[in-house]
């Protein structure tokens, strides 16, 4: 069977493929998404706690740092644009102790050099006046620039805006082999052989099985699950906006996040699995929620908690080590695939920001 011909193939339909699409898309190459789900977005871009993230916690200088700023700035532009549901809610950050509160001075640092606007420290009337309901902090943060966008609908308008630019988003379509040359990867799915110049690996916790398909880079992606517990409807309104704890190792702590569709959440916990597609097995049960739900917000009882969703962090990391950056880059052993590998949070936020760099390294490529 003779391939078909493409300039670039892009592997995955997350939002992180399908902005990455868009962006190459618009220098008038010829783009095609491979996305092996019956539909795009099925993965953690629609798994997750749908924040928009005003950058405060990640290392001066990090791809993550850089992403999260200048994504969200284009995230906020781009709902705006295309009408997808998105708020700025604000995100206050608690401290409840002396040592946190020095903590929260150097996370209001950090985020300042990473560029993240408006961070305010603010006093308990504040806090109260806010959320009467959360538990008086030490000390607490406000982020007014922290927002809520509603992911199906960014992954649905990402999607389109692809197909009104001639992107083909083959769904159902896994890679499940490549043959690669000097000027040319051919990627191998059931159905079809598809010949492109240039390849981005936007697999999201596959990222590393695809880069092993085409005898790119060895790395690997660790599955790390984050549950959530809900907050019952009737008891919704104990919470105005997003409240979080201080972040420990390997997320950003149980914390409060609301959806556009109202629901209150709490989480995502943070545990390494081993298995890449199981979101269900061995759910935490839903009083392991209460005892950090009520750190943050007293009044509640376990009656007040139902389980919630589930989503898994694609981590470039163990569980030995506490941070990785984003992995964005063009393959050492095989120069015409780029990957976008390692995008946890804040990879939605980043989404768009990500998707410059992509097609910037797409563009020196072709
Ligand atoms: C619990 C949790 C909470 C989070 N909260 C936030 C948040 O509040 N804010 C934020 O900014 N970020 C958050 N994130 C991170 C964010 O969700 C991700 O960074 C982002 O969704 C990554 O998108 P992606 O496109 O890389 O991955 P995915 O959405 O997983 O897309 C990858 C796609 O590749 C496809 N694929 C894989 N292998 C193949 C193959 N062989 N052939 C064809 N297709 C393939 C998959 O089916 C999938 O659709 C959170 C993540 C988690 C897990």
């Amino acid at each position: 069977m003779e391939p078909s011909e493409i300039e670039v193939a892009v592997i995955g339909g997350g939002v992180i493929g399908l902005s990455a699409a868009r962006a190459i898309a618009a220098s008038g190459r010829s783009v095609c998404v491979l996305e092996r789900e019956h539909r795009p977005g099925m993965g953690t871009s629609t798994h997750n706690s749908q924040v928009i993230h005003a950058g405060l916690y990640y290392p001066a200088g990090s791809l993550k740092a850089q992403h999260c700023v200048e994504g969200a700035a284009a995230l906020y532009a781009f709902c705006d644009t295309y009408q997808v549901p998105v708020r700025r809610i604000g995100k206050l950050v608690v401290a409840y102790s002396a040592g946190d509160a020095e903590r929260l001075d150097a996370i209001r640092a950090r985020g300042v050099a990473n560029g993240a606007t408006r961070l305010t420290m603010v006093d308990t009337a504040f806090v109260r006046a806010r959320e009467p309901h959360v538990r008086p902090p030490v000390a607490a943060m406000f982020s007014p620039d922290t927002g809520i966008l509603e992911a199906e609908a960014l992954v649905r308008t990402l999607a389109q805006l692809c197909r009104d630019q001639e992107v083909a988003v083959l769904a159902g379509t896994p890679l499940v082999a490549c043959e690669v040359l000097p000027e040319s990867i051919t990627l191998v799915t059931p159905a079809e052989r598809i010949r492109a110049r240039v390849v981005v690996n936007a697999a999201g916790l596959y990222a590393d099985d695809v880069s092993a398909l085409a005898g790119g880079d060895p790395f690997t992606i660790y599955p790390c699950r984050g549950e959530y517990a809900e907050l019952i409807p009737s008891r919704r309104g104990l919470v105005q906006g997003l409240v979080y704890p201080l972040p420990h190792t390997h997320g950003l702590g149980v914390h409060i996040t609301k959806t556009m569709a109202g629901a209150v959440t709490f989480g995502p916990t943070a545990a390494y699995q081993d298995r890449k597609d199981d979101y269900e097995q061995n759910r935490l049960p839903v009083e392991a929620f209460l005892e950090p739900a009520r750190e943050l917000l007293p009044a509640i009882t376990l009656d007040d908690l139902r389980p919630g969703g589930t989503g898994i962090r694609p981590k470039i990391h163990p569980a030995s080590e506490s941070f990785g950056d984003f992995l964005i880059r063009r393959d050492s052993r095989v120069p015409r695939l780029i990957h976008a590998a390692g995008i946890e949070s804040p990879g939605l936020t980043a989404c768009l920001s990500i998707a410059r760099e992509l097609a910037a390294l797409v563009a020196e490529t072709c």
